[in-house]
């Protein structure tokens, strides 16, 4: 893959650069009461606990940690003993946010976009439909691959989390690079010894329902309503890896909310079954934002891999985080968090699975 990772990952460095600043964040959808806090979680245990507790966290700095809960969550945090710092509505807190962006792809752009690519293409790129979303939307990957034969492959996702829109961009902009070079040498060994996959957005609910007023909703789930009237089921929560240990909330209205069982989730099991199918894919990159991370498993637990399926880890991320500038570590370093994309495509598949925390 080392032809490929310097092409995907400059893409991520020039993204900023190409696309406007993206939208203010300005307000919040109505009746959204969830809060902006930051509290004292000096260890990564504090923050697994925190984010147990319904925390969702965005930021991590010195001893404090910042992110978004309800106030049924900022209750739960106090009574466990967290130091609340700073708490302020999410209206509030959104003024900050960098002004209006867009160039970004919302779901029937993203769609047309992967339609346009495939028709012009159809030499070396074909659509594939995994499945449909809670709300009914179709979730499509790209594929890119020449002539017949097994060939190893390569599945990068974007957007398990709505309001990371990066993360879509990124896999989007990566398919629409590799159809306009297919002719260059480097390309082209890809298209005939590799078998890519592209699936830009996996939760176009989520990410519609973030953007659908005009300003971001600050929303992470997917749009599953819930049994107790919320709304939503953090995807990269819902895998059978440990599920609903460490780091994922069981209140519903929590945005580490985990679902009510591993895979209930119309987006996470077509994932799983996309996988499941296509046995020759080794290698997987499931884009987040933020941090300049790349993490690989376990996210569950502190404890590490071993022997050689560890050191090839430890070696790919040291080449990766020489072309990028990014860090590279095992997911549980930040804060341990179960039921995780890459712990379960790792642990029930062995693909080699990367979380990028792009910035
Ligand atoms: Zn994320």
């Amino acid at each position: 893959m080392q032809v490929l990772w310097p092409i995907l990952l400059a893409l991520a460095g020039t993204l900023r650069a190409e696309l406007p600043a993206p939208p203010p964040i300005g307000a919040v959808v109505e009746a959204d009461e969830r809060l902006f806090v930051v509290l004292r979680a000096p260890s990564k245990q504090d923050r697994s606990r925190a984010a147990s507790l319904g925390l969702d966290i965005v930021d991590v700095a010195g001893a404090s940690a910042s992110g978004v809960a309800t106030p049924a969550a900022v209750s739960r945090l106090r009574a466990a003993g967290y130091r609340i710092e700073k708490r302020e509505s999410l209206r509030d807190a959104n003024k900050g946010f960098p002004p209006a962006d867009k160039a970004y792809h919302d779901y029937a752009q993203v769609q047309s976009a992967l339609g346009k690519i495939a028709g012009a293409h159809p030499d070396f790129a074909s659509l594939v439909e995994l499945g449909t979303s809670v709300r009914g939307r179709k979730l499509t990957a790209i594929r890119f691959t020449k002539g017949a034969g097994k060939k190893p492959g390569a599945l990068f996702v974007g957007n398990h989390h709505a309001r990371e829109h990066l993360s879509t961009e990124l896999p989007l902009l990566a398919a629409q690079w590799f159809a306009d070079n297919a002719s260059k040498p480097e390309v082209k060994a890809f298209l005939e010894t590799r078998d890519v996959y592209f699936i830009p957005l996996l939760n176009p609910d989520g990410a519609e329902h973030d953007i659908e007023s005009g300003r971001y909703a600050w929303h992470r789930k997917n749009m599953r309503p819930n049994s107790d009237g919320s709304v939503g089921v953090d995807l990269n929560r819902n895998y059978d890896s440990h599920w609903g240990e460490a780091g994922t909330s069981r209140w519903p209205s929590d945005d580490t909310y985990g679902g009510p069982s591993a895979f209930s989730e119309p987006e996470s099991r077509a994932l799983k079954a996309f996988l499941e199918a296509r046995r020759n894919i080794q290698m997987m990159v499931s884009y987040h934002t933020s941090g300049e991370l790349m993490l690989y498993p376990w996210s569950w637990s502190d404890e590490p891999l071993t022997g050689p399926e560890h050191e090839a880890f430890v070696a790919m991320g040291n080449k990766m985080a020489g072309w990028t500038g990014y860090r590279s570590q095992q997911s549980s370093e930040l804060y341990p968090s179960s039921g995780d994309t890459c712990d379960w495509a790792w642990a029930a598949r062995g693909v080699f699975c990367w979380t990028f925390e792009l910035d």
